[in-house]
């Protein structure tokens, strides 16, 4: 019997104790919202598959719009935003699919992402387009929308400004919320080609179109 007593002197201490927790570190927002709450954010990137989009022999403009718009993803998300993309590998989507993924979801704006060509070399810097669409709300929030991206692109990037300009692109034209179409650089200008080939210089491209965005919602 005495026995007994020294096993149940050991016995409650070990069942007593609840097994130590395991913590996940929890990922930090900018925005402290629920999930279900935080903005969403269409990014369109331009092109794909066999849209090869402007091309100077094997540098093609599909590329470059995929690794911006996904460089654009990553720092809305760190900034608490929900992002789709209408493509996120090299495949063809046609332009009312890209309307259609954002006309059925509940999407704050819609931005597609470009580079352009000329058949002047001379032609370089950013423009940023917004369609002049019948409802003048969606217009007025993409204009401001256009401006607010252009302006942080020009910080981020130092290029020439070539303005916010009233474009006709089915898919700001068709898409339900304000709407942007960013051309980020002429791939036909010898100087502007050379940033464009630097994947840092896509980084400075991806934080102003992210940060435009954030200034426009806030
Ligand atoms: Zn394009």
């Amino acid at each position: 019997m005495r026995y007994c007593w020294f096993f149940l002197f050991l016995w409650i201490p070990l069942t007593a104790a609840p097994p130590a927790k395991v913590y996940k570190p929890l990922r930090t927002y900018k925005i402290s919202l629920p999930q279900h709450a935080k903005p969403l954010i269409i990014l369109d990137p331009g092109h794909g598959g066999d849209d090869e989009g402007a091309k100077i022999h094997s540098f093609m403009e599909k590329r470059l719009t995929l690794l911006t718009t996904l460089c654009a993803k990553k720092y809305l998300e760190e900034m608490g935003y929900r992002v789709i993309v209408t493509r996120s590998k090299d495949v063809f989507i046609p332009l009312h699919r890209r309307v259609s993924i954002a006309n059925k979801t509940k999407a704050v704006l819609f931005a597609s992402i470009h580079y352009n060509s000329s058949p002047s070399p001379d032609a370089h810097g950013i423009e940023v387009f917004y369609h002049s669409s019948s409802d003048l709300k969606r217009q007025k929030g993409s204009r401001k929308l256009a401006s607010s991206v252009l302006s942080e692109l020009l910080t981020c990037t130092n290029a020439h400004s070539r303005g916010v300009k009233s474009g006709n692109f089915h898919v700001i034209r068709e898409t339900s919320m304000p709407a942007i179409l960013v051309e980020g650089g002429f791939m036909t200008n010898r100087e502007e080609r050379n940033h464009l080939r630097d994947k840092k210089y896509l980084e400075k491209i991806a934080k102003g179109i992210a940060q435009g965005i954030d200034k426009y919602l806030k």
